[in-house]
């Protein structure tokens, strides 16, 4: 069983000076630890202050919340893999249900996207997951291996053995509906036995996280549900007290 990894993403909340009080905070109450991976997703604009304030903890990564696919270019507003791997990212959200439904971002967008990742060094974290539609419908297991398959398509199978996927059903994100264990237990069994198809046994070690409304009071059980092996926490990521009480899970 590998570490549990504990990924925060702030979405567009905590500026630099937010962000410096968090680490402050989140430093005195959370010790170093061996046993898991913690992840912080800043916005763009508060990164460097968040990695200047976590400088001596080598053990939390940071990463950020999106990345353009190009190297460099009239892009107005975007950032490239390269400009944040040069900042100090070492992973990258990619596909984030936001990115996907409130700015219409695709699936080709988001193979472009892993494949830019991969390239500048950084590893990216592929979120998918299906709106809740879909799943009355019964059509949750083929529209997340849809996007698993089209948001992989460029990427080599050594790219895909070293990177993280995080499962993260739209209807449960920042909505307080989480799904059960069972139900991510289930989705996640399914994304594993994708990977398998391309992996073999290295799809074990492929780290699938949970997200949607992950709180202090359900983290332990979707942690302990099988095939969960990490969880990806917006809301209740942004309190350093809250945080720490789920990165100690
Ligand atoms: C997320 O942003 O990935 C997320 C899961 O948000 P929340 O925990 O607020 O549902």
């Amino acid at each position: 069983m590998q570490h549990p990894v504990l990924a925060a993403n702030w979405k567009m909340n905590h500026g630099p000076t937010e962000a410096r009080e968090f680490m402050r905070r989140y430093l005195t109450l959370s010790p170093r630890r061996n046993d898991r991976t913690v992840m912080f997703f800043p916005s763009d604009l508060a990164f460097s202050a968040a990695a200047e304030a976590c400088r001596d903890r080598s053990d939390l990564l940071l990463g950020v919340q999106n990345i353009h696919w190009e190297d460099k270019g009239a892009f107005t507003g975007e950032s490239s893999a390269a400009m944040a791997r040069d900042a100090g990212a070492r992973v990258v959200l990619v596909g984030h249900s936001e990115r996907r439904h409130v700015f219409g971002e695709t699936d080709a967008m988001q193979a472009k996207k892993c494949a830019a990742a991969t390239r500048a060094g950084l590893t990216p974290v592929l979120c998918v997951g299906e709106l809740l539609p879909q799943r009355e419908a019964g059509q949750a297991e083929a529209v997340v291996l849809e996007q698993l398959t089209l948001g992989l398509a460029e990427l080599s199978t050594a790219s895909v053995a070293s990177m993280l996927i995080a499962y993260e059903p739209v209807w449960a994100i920042g909505t307080g509906k989480t799904a059960t264990p069972a139900d991510a237990s289930a989705m996640h069994a399914v994304i594993r036995t994708h990977l398998r198809g391309l992996l073999g046994e290295k799809a074990l070690a492929v780290p699938i996280l949970y997200g949607g409304s992950v709180s202090k009071g359900t983290a332990a059980s979707l942690l302990a549900a099988e095939h969960v092996d990490g969880l990806l926490v917006g809301g209740a990521s942004l309190d350093a007290e809250g945080w720490s009480s789920i990165v100690a899970t």
